[in-house]
C-alpha cells in the first residue's frame, strides 16, 4: 500500500470529524472479527457493563485459532495456533489449567533430514547444525535495523541457509522480508504445546453474543461516531474495534471512509503478511506404525529454492502428519491448491518413512491462510527498517476507530496471547475515550 492523495485528504478529515453528543457515547461499539482480538476485545466490553455489536464474517468464532475436525474429531489438528506461547505471561496459560485443556510434552527437534528424497550424511547435518550455531551469534540489532537475512550473510552460505530455516519454519516469511529489529524484541519463554487451542479459544468465549456470517465490507468514520457497512445491512456505532488481519486492511476488502490517515496508511504499509501453512495428512494406522516415528524435516529444491517441510508426526498420537511451511514455497503450494498441497505432502512423507506411508495417506488438508481472503496470510511480519509499525497502528482514530490484533503486539506480536492482549488494550482504549 502506498500514501495516495486519499489517505491525505483522511487526514484533513481527522482534524474535522465532529465528536460525539453524550448520549452517542452509550452507544454500542461494533467489534470487526470474532478471533482472539475481537473475542477479548467484546469480553472487556461486556464486563465493563458497555454495549458491543461483534460482528464475524466466518460461520464459526476463533480466526486463525481454529482447531479443525474435517479428517474426522479423532484426527483434529490445529490448523492455525497449537502453542501458548512465553507461558508465564501469557492468559491463556491460567485459562487452559481451568478449562483443563490436555497439555503435550513438547516434542524434542526432528533427528531425522531427509535431503531430495534421501538421508541427510552425517556431513550435510554437522553444516546445518553449524550455520544454525553462526546464524544465532549474528542475530542481533546494531545501528540502523536491516533484514535477517542481510545480518545472516556476513555469516555465509551456511548462516543463510540457516536464517532461510528459521524465518520461514517459525515467521512463514523470506528473510530478506523480516525486519531483525523487529524479530529481536518478539518475548520468549516456554512453550506449552495444547491440544486443541483452537478449539479451547472457542470454548472459552462461547457465551459471548457473535453475529456470525456478517461481512464488514466498510467503514464510514467521517460523521459522529462510525457507521459499518456489512453484507447484511449497516451498524451506528460509537466508536469501532477493527480486528481483521492487516492483510485484509491492506487488500482492501473494507472500504474506509474518508480513507486511512496518513500516519495509518503508513504503519499498514510497514507490515506484511508471512505464509505459515499447515499441510495434514490422515493416517491409517494399520499401515503405518505412527509410534515408532519422531518428528522429520525434508528439504527439496522446488523451483529454484529449496521448500522445507517440517513433519509433526502423530501429535498426542492422533493418526495424522502434519506438514508446516512456510514463505514463498508455502505461497506457491497454497496457490497451487488443496490436491496439489496434499499431493506435495504425500510425496516427501514417502521419501521419509517409505512407500508404504503414501498407501496409509487416507485424506490431507491444506490449511492455505495465505489464500484465505479472511487472513491473507499467517500472521504479520514488519518488514526490514519498519519495526515502529505496529505501535503506530495503536494510535486511534478521530477517536472512534481503533486497531487491534496480533500485528500491534509488539513483543507479543504474532500470536494469540498477544491478539488477546490487544483486544484488552483497544476495549480499554476504547472505554476510556467514551468515558471522557
Ligand atoms: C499456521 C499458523 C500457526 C500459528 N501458530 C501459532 C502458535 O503456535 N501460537 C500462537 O500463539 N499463535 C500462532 N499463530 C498466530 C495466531 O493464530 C494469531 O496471531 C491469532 O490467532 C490472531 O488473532 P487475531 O484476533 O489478531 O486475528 P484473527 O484470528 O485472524 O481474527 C480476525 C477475524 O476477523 C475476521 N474477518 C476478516 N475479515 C472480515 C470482514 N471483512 N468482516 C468481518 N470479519 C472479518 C476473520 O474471519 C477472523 O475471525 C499461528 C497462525 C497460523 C496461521
Amino acid at each position: 500500500m502506498v500514501l495516495t492523495r486519499r489517505s491525505l485528504l483522511a487526514g484533513a478529515a481527522l482534524m474535522a470529524a465532529p465528536a460525539l453528543h453524550a448520549a452517542q457515547r452509550d452507544g454500542p461499539v461494533v467489534v470487526v472479527g470474532a478471533g482472539a482480538a475481537g473475542l477479548a476485545a467484546a469480553e472487556a466490553l461486556r464486563q465493563a457493563g458497555h454495549a458491543f455489536t461483534l460482528v464475524e464474517a466466518r460461520g464459526r468464532i476463533g480466526g486463525r485459532a481454529f482447531t479443525d475436525t474435517s479428517l474426522g474429531a479423532d484426527a483434529a489438528f490445529d490448523a492455525g495456533a497449537q502453542y501458548i506461547h512465553w507461558a508465564d505471561r501469557n492468559p491463556w496459560s491460567a485459562i487452559a489449567e481451568r478449562e483443563k485443556a490436555r497439555i503435550g510434552e513438547d516434542s524434542s527437534w526432528a533427528r531425522t533430514l531427509v535431503i531430495d528424497g534421501r538421508a541427510a550424511t552425517e556431513a550435510e547435518r554437522t553444516a546445518r547444525r553449524a550455520g544454525f550455531g553462526t546464524l544465532t551469534a549474528l542475530l542481533v540489532p546494531a545501528g540502523a535495523d536491516r533484514s535477517i537475512r542481510a545480518a545472516a550473510q556476513i555469516g555465509g552460505a551456511g548462516a543463510e541457509g540457516a536464517a532461510a530455516n528459521l524465518t520461514r519454519l517459525s515467521l512463514g516469511e523470506e528473510p530478506e522480508r523480516v525486519s531483525l529489529a523487529d524479530y529481536d524484541r518478539l518475548w520468549s519463554g516456554e512453550d506449552l504445546w495444547v491440544d486443541g487451542y483452537g478449539a479451547l479459544v472457542a470454548r472459552h468465549h462461547a457465551g459471548l453474543p457473535v453475529q456470525l456470517e456478517t461481512r464488514v465490507t466498510g467503514i464510514d468514520w467521517s460523521g459522529a461516531g462510525v457507521t459499518v457497512e456489512t453484507d447484511r445491512g449497516p451498524l451506528a456505532g460509537a466508536a469501532v474495534i477493527v480486528t481483521v488481519p492487516v492483510g485484509v486492511l491492506a487488500g482492501g476488502a473494507i472500504r474506509v471512509t474518508p480513507g486511512w490517515p496518513a500516519e495509518t496508511a503508513s504503519a499498514l504499509d510497514g507490515l506484511g503478511m508471512g505464509a505459515y501453512t499447515k499441510i495434514a495428512l490422515r493416517l491409517d494406522p494399520a499401515r503405518l506404525d505412527l509410534r515408532s516415528t519422531g518428528d522429520a524435516v525434508s528439504v527439496a529444491r522446488r523451483d529454484g529454492r529449496d521448500l522445507t517441510l517440517y513433519f509433526e508426526m502423530a501429535p498426542f498420537g492422533r493418526p495424522v502428519a502434519i506438514a508446516n511451511l512456510g514463505g514463498d514455497g508455502a505461497r506457491a503450494l497454497c496457490e497451487a491448491g488443496e490436491a496439489a498441497a496434499i499431493a506435495e505432502a504425500t510425496d516427501r512423507l514417502a521419501a521419509i518413512l517409505g512407500a508404504e506411508a503414501r498407501r496409509a495417506v487416507t485424506g490431507g488438508r491444506l490449511a492455505g491462510w495465505w489464500t484465505d481472503p479472511l487472513a491473507r496470510g499467517g500472521y504479520a511480519i514488519a518488514k526490514p527498517g519498519r519495526a515502529e509499525a505496529r505501535l503506530a497502528l495503536r494510535r486511534p482514530i478521530a477517536d472512534r476507530v481503533f486497531l487491534a490484533g496480533e500485528a500491534l503486539g509488539e513483543g507479543s506480536a504474532m500470536t494469540v496471547g498477544g491478539a488477546t492482549l490487544d483486544g484488552q488494550r483497544a476495549a480499554a482504549a476504547v472505554l476510556r475515550v467514551l468515558a471522557s
